[in-house]
């Protein structure tokens, strides 16, 4: 022990000598904070992760589990409206979390309408209170925030809440909210900044008065009469919800709905939203938003099909046009990290390594990687165990299940129909399908027209399923245990020998029979 600590001594002095050693956090003559530069001489940290999301945290806390120094930083620039939250990225604060949450809430408002038929004295239309949903929605992520900088300081994570920008391939700086400058060095960098909402850049008033989603979920009042621009997953779920809530909502839409899922799928969870009150303006897009002497908003657009320019007045306009990488603040020039010239994205490869060897990038700021949370933490697991463990898993983004939370639920795992055709050819795969009525729906005399499920397979051989797309109620739920056997490479004849659950949605998927090829209608009913 005395030798250890001896010989300890002597190196830090060493150490001292060669690198002028300064303690962590005191300031040098030249007035920078010092880096936090491990007494070896070597870096401060084995890894260190910028961004504090769900691909962060994981990482993080799953090299923390090989007894490594880890760091994380994590800094949230306020929206153009102010808007900012606590640790937890993206998904916990103004995603996936939020978003279901305020979901649920709408669906409970369809629940209402239901439940007179089923025997209960409640009015239909019940007033809805934003102000109180919003409120116990915030108060829940605020307890998740919480719960992350728990988990960090449990697993002795160092959490740094500032902007990490790289000074060079090993050295981040960071600021915190009031200015103070930090040096964190480390062997590893995991890049884990996710992205931020979209602005146009060709619209009058977009950013001055539009809000994004990143603003929306922390509304204190209703964002009342609403225009949400974009149609794919951001912009359907939100309008779901706001229509779902009682609130008149409009989707303005340059082109499809959900590009690159199914198509049939994509127009038939359009089609549910129109016939239920969201009103849709196809083949626009916005020229002009204005603020009115009493605050409302009025947005001039242009109809591509009409050739007409038109215009109309509404309370909020949502932008929901996609997101933009947060590689901007990092500095990755000055350390070589390459980016993808069109997306700003990072470049990686399989094993998640940037251009830069000891630099990996996880989750929505790399290119090519689904945006999603469960892919983000399992990349971020994965690959700490791969730089501290033994391991060599890398992960696979192929058969990666997904629900677009719609007032109708679409959940899909797999090929779509299109791609499935464009990779094997139309004659080559036999597409089982069926459009079926979920049993709740029968009494409450709810429409089930769009309530669809379509099973894409191999024609020959084994009839391997390559994707299955469903439609209904709880799609999430179902579409989760049925990826497992698609990951697993089920095939029809399996699928076939499954034995249902009765009565349920997800049963109505073991019993698929009729093929489009057959052109039989495909209307299921009854047991
Ligand atoms: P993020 O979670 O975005 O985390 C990045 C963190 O890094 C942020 O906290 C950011 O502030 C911080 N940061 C950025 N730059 C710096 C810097 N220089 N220094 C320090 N910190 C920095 N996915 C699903 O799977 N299911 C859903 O239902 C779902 N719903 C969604 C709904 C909405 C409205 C949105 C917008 C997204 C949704 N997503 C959903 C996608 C999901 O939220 C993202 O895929 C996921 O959060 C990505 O995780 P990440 O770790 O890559 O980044
Ligand atoms: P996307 O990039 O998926 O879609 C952007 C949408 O905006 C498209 O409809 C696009 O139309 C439209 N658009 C783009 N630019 C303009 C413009 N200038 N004017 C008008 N419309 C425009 O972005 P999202 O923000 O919806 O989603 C981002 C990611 O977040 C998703 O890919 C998903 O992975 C993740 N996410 C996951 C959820 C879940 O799991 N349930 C929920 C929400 C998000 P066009 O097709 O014509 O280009």
């Amino acid at each position: 022990m005395a030798a250890a600590a001896v010989a300890f001594a002597a190196s830090r002095r060493s150490w001292r000598r060669l690198f002028r050693w300064r303690a962590p956090g005191s300031r040098a003559p030249c007035g920078l904070i010092c880096p936090t530069r491990g007494l070896s001489g070597g870096n401060e940290y084995d890894l260190l992760v910028i961004g504090g999301g769900s691909g962060g945290l994981a990482c993080a806390k799953e090299a923390a589990e090989f007894g490594k120094k880890v760091a994380i930083m994590d800094f949230v620039v306020p929206s153009p409206r102010g808007t900012s939250w606590g640790l937890g990225g993206t998904c916990v604060n103004v995603g996936c979390i939020p978003k279901k949450l305020m979901h649920h809430a709408a669906l409970l408002g369809g629940a209402l309408m239901d439940a007179h038929h089923y025997g209960w004295d409640v009015a239909p239309s019940a007033p809805h209170n934003w102000n109180q949903m919003a409120k116990a929605i915030q108060n829940h992520i605020k307890s998740l925030n919480w719960g992350y900088r728990v988990q960090l300081q449990e697993r002795n994570v160092k959490y740094f809440n500032i902007q990490g920008s790289f000074v060079n391939d090993h050295t981040v700086r960071g600021f915190t909210k009031a200015g103070k400058e930090t040096l964190v060095t480390a062997d590893h960098i995991v890049l884990a900044t996710g992205g931020r909402p979209r602005y146009p850049d060709d619209v009058v008033g977009a950013m001055e008065y539009g809000i994004t989603s990143d603003d929306l979920f922390w509304l204190k009042a209703s964002p009342g009469k609403t225009l949400v621009v974009g149609a794919s997953y951001v912009s359907l779920e939100c309008a779901g919800f706001l229509t779902g809530l009682g609130l008149s909502t409009t989707v303005m839409m340059r082109s499809i709905p959900l590009r690159g899922f199914d198509q049939q799928m994509a127009l038939l969870v359009a089609d549910y939203m129109e016939s239920h009150g969201t009103k849709f303006l196809k083949h626009c897009t916005m020229k002009k938003l204005e603020k009115l002497e009493n605050n409302r908003l009025r947005v001039t657009w242009n109809n591509h099909e009409a050739g007409t320019e038109e215009s109309s007045v509404f309370d909020t306009v949502l932008w929901a046009i996609g997101r933009v990488p947060e590689t901007r603040r990092l500095n990755l020039d000055k350390v070589g990290v390459k980016l993808h010239p069109n997306s700003q994205k990072v470049l990686v490869n399989a094993s998640e390594a940037t251009s830069v060897a000891h630099i990996y990038a996880i989750g929505d700021v790399a290119e090519g990687r689904l945006e999603l949370t469960p892919t983000a933490i399992m990349a971020g697991k994965l690959l700490a165990r791969r730089l501290f463990g033994q391991s060599t898993e890398l992960m696979d983004y192929d058969n990666v299940a997904t629900t677009v939370f719609t007032p109708l639920e679409y959940g899909c795992v797999g090929l779509s129909e299109e791609e499935a055709e464009r990779r094997y050819g139309k004659d080559d795969i036999e597409v089982y399908h069926a459009y079926y009525k979920p049993l709740e729906f029968t009494v409450a005399e709810r429409d089930s027209t769009q309530c669809y499920i379509k099973m894409v397979c191999l024609r020959e051989r084994d009839q391997r399923i390559l994707g299955l797309h469903f439609i209904g109620p709880h799609a999430g739920e179902v579409i989760q245990g049925f990826a497992l056997g698609i990951k697993c490479g089920a095939t029809y004849p399996q699928m076939k020998k499954t034995v249902g659950i009765h009565p349920t949605s997800a049963e109505e998927v073991t019993k698929l029979w009729i093929t489009k090829r057959s052109a039989l209608p495909a209307t299921v009913t009854g047991c």
